[in-house]
């Protein structure tokens, strides 16, 4: 049977049987792979304490002929502060369910392991909503499909002020092409600027991001709205963030 040695992060954990878990690993070498880690929910299993969500393992893998079979798992690095704080969980949680979503099993994708070994420390300590809007624009940046946030997807023409965004035509629309787009909404430029800050966001700038709360909440909407659109479905985590918003007001 051919042994495979991965480094990963752990995006996704289904529990199935008594104590048998099918996980998801976002790894280094080979991209999204899911297997079966037989027994690890009971307590004195090896493996019990590394294949939990957002963990950053090291395992090694058997290939089956029909499912992959978790044989060992190592942490890396555990990121208890993700755990211990709902808002932090829920916006975690938020970023890895877009990535699994997004990303097909076994197509290498080394910007996206690195992306999320970058995100999950600052997730963990600074403003999880900043941080997973972030994450999820870089991560939509690399798949292809990102919105185009700075020009004009008609003419080109690079916008400066106030303009248009429409997601059925992938972009921002100026002035000049508004009559030639179609479901076009308002793109002012304080939101343009905020995605071309989180666009650029270097992950190991320890600077203070801030952004006035009522741009965030629009940038969040717009592009919440966005990817739903892309998936064709609604997103567990994002139900899981209005419930907490929910219960703290
Ligand atoms: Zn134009």
């Amino acid at each position: 049977m051919e042994t495979l040695t991965v480094e990963a992060v752990v995006l996704k954990t289904d529990d199935f049987g008594d104590a048998n878990r099918v996980v998801t690993l976002f790894t280094r070498e080979y991209g999204k792979v899911e297997a079966n880690a037989y027994g690890c929910r009971r307590t004195r299993s090896p493996l019990s304490g590394a294949l939990q969500m957002f963990n950053h393992i090291s395992a090694e893998l058997t290939r089956g002929a029909k499912v992959d079979t978790i044989r060992e798992a190592d942490i890396i690095h555990f990121y208890d502060a993700l755990t211990n704080d709902l808002e932090r969980l829920a916006y975690a949680s938020l970023l890895f369910e877009i990535v699994n979503r997004m990303t097909l099993p076994r197509q290498s994708e080394r910007e996206t392991f690195d992306l999320l070994t970058k995100a999950l420390p600052v997730l963990g300590k600074r403003n999880p909503k900043i941080a997973a809007l972030i994450g999820a624009c870089q991560f939509m940046e690399t798949s292809g499909v990102q919105l185009n946030f700075s020009r004009c997807v008609h003419c080109g023409a690079e916008l400066d002020g106030d303009a248009a965004i429409s997601l059925l035509d992938g972009g921002a629309v100026c002035m000049n092409c508004i009559d030639a787009a179609q479901d076009c909404r308002p793109y002012p430029t304080a939101l343009r600027r905020t995605f071309e800050t989180m666009l650029g966001f270097d992950w190991r700038d320890d600077t203070r991001l801030s952004f006035n709360s009522r741009q965030l909440d629009a940038a969040e909407n717009f592009f919440l709205e966005y990817v739903h659109s892309v998936l064709g479905g609604g997103l567990k985590s994002v139900q899981f963030i209005r419930a907490i918003e929910g219960l703290t007001g």
